[in-house]
């Protein structure tokens, strides 16, 4: 598998666990092939399983606001579930389910290599973290075989709670802040919890200016145009 489209064509006639007997659609998963920036769900729902599509449903609906809320966009990230065909009614995916899919996840992370991994929920944090519970573990980047890992809850638990709400839009504030950081060679840094995110710089990630800007003074010039945004910045979250 050379290629994200190579292993959507394989996803899509797999019949490697039972969970093929059930699907409308495989839901190999999207979003730009150089994304820095990728995540992780459980397994499609009804609405992803129908369009074959990841997080096209409500809680699709809700990753694309708290990507709003960074100035990121689903075209720019890569996403991807730990299971590509929906378990009936939604249930868990086993463990031999996911042990049988693993291979399609592991190739796209290869393949992508992103710098920054989100896992949603507890099924793609037990990929990292075994045994771990996500309510502790959520918020806190940490490294894993070489790679950056932040947890957070899955979107539908915010759906279901909506005090989680806040804590999923601050999380999103470190993914943030964690991709404006230079990459860190993995091998520096211990496979334990990150010390805080340092502040952010002074300019913002697209080159606005971070901070309120002053209140223009009438008797000053007019302000210079802020810079346009780089594009590729915004494609390429
Ligand atoms: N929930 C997931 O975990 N993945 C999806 O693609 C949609 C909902
Ligand atoms: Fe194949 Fe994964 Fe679908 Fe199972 S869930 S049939 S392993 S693509």
């Amino acid at each position: 598998m050379d290629s994200l489209d190579e292993i959507a064509r394989q996803v899509r006639r797999c019949t490697d666990c039972p969970l093929h007997a059930g699907r409308n659609h495989a839901v190999p998963g999207e979003g730009h092939p150089n994304a820095r920036l990728m995540f992780i769900g459980e397994g499609p729902g009804r609405e992803e399983d129908r369009q074959g599509r990841p997080f096209v449903g409500p809680a699709g609906h809700l990753l694309d606001e708290l990507l709003a809320s960074i100035g990121a966009h689903r075209s720019g990230v890569y996403i991807a579930n730990m299971v590509k065909c929906r378990p009936p009614n939604n249930r868990d995916p086993a463990p031999d389910e996911i042990q049988a899919c693993s291979k399609y996840l592991d190739r796209q992370i290869e393949l992508l290599n992103p710098q920054l991994i989100v896992t949603l929920g507890r099924f793609s944090l037990g990929k990292f973290f075994p045994g771990e519970g996500v309510t502790r573990a959520r918020g806190q980047p940490r490294h894993k075989d070489g790679r950056l890992i932040f947890p957070m809850l899955h979107p539908a638990a915010a759906l279901r709670r909506s005090e989680h709400r806040g804590v999923m839009f601050q999380d999103f504030q470190t993914i943030a802040e964690l991709l404006n950081r230079p990459p860190q060679p993995a091998s520096a840094a211990a496979e334990t919890p990150e010390a805080a995110a340092p502040p952010p710089p002074q300019m913002g990630m697209f080159g606005e200016p971070a901070a309120t800007p002053p209140t223009p003074q009438a008797a000053e010039p007019p302000a210079a145009e802020p810079p346009t945004p780089d594009p590729r910045q915004l494609a390429m979250f």
